[in-house]
């Protein structure tokens, strides 16, 4: 098989909110050219920052309500009251070109995609203390006290399961936990049956030559 048809492959990262998913995934990005991250769809209100089409596509629930009816979404949930989605197309169409898709999405999303997708690698990122989330989260500054307030309240529900994933990585030192997440990748394209796809013209000029 020719490197243009090797598959990416599918990260699956969920966190309760505040752990540090978003600032891990968007340091990964940097290091390695290689990872794409989904842009998912969401009806919560923009914060203070975001850029629609950057960080999420901001829709009305009427508009998400008709993209869940034409089958728009690769999965899709109902996360502190407002709804979140992946793109069905973008995900297939950049795994499909051999890119590694990353997927920031909660634990619902997580089990549905494990589901339809069962060669996805899923990880899932804690803080170090339940008092280091309630810091992080009033540090970011992005949300009023009764949407952190109710984040907080999610959050042990949300790691409730994190057993159900391949890999957990305690965000405590920043770098840290970015060179773990980091490893996974590159542990992952490390695999026998990825490498032989990639290799396969010296493992056979290795095992020809006398
Ligand atoms: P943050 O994680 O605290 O920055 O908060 P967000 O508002 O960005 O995300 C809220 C929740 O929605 C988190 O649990 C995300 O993992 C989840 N989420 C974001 N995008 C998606 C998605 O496309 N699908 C699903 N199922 N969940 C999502
Ligand atoms: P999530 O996407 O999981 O909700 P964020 O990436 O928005 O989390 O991080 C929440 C806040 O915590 C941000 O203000 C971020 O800068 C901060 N943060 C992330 N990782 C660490 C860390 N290891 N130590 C201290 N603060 C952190
Ligand atoms: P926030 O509103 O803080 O950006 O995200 C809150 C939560 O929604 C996070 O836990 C995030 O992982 C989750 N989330 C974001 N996008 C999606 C998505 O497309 N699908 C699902 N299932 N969850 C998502």
């Amino acid at each position: 098989m020719s490197q243009e048809s090797e598959q990416g492959t599918l990260y699956v990262i969920s966190a309760p909110s505040g752990a540090g998913k978003t600032s891990l995934v968007a340091e990964m990005l940097k290091q390695d050219g290689k990872l794409g991250v989904s842009v998912s769809h969401t009806t919560r209100p923009v914060r203070e920052g975001e850029q629609d089409g950057v960080n999420y596509h901001f829709v009305s629930r009427e508009e998400f309500e008709a993209m869940i009816a034409r089958g728009d979404f690769l999965e899709h949930a109902d996360v502190f009251g407002n709804y979140y989605g992946t793109s069905q197309v973008w995900v297939r169409q950049t795994l499909a070109r051999g890119q590694d898709v990353i997927l920031e999405i909660d634990w619902q999303g997580a089990e549905q995609i494990r589901r339809l997708m069962p060669d996805c690698v899923s990880i899932f990122i804690v803080p170090p203390s339940p008092e280091a989330l309630r810091k992080r989260l009033n540090g970011r500054g992005t949300d009023a006290s009764e949407v952190v307030e109710r984040r907080l309240n999610e959050a042990a529900d949300e790691c409730s399961h994190a057993v159900e994933f391949d890999y957990l990585v305690v965000n405590d030192d920043f770098n840290v936990a970015l060179g773990d997440l980091l490893s996974i990748v590159r542990c992952h394209r490390l695999r026998m049956q990825a490498q032989q796809l990639r290799h396969c013209d010296l493992l056979i000029r290795l095992s020809e030559h006398r």
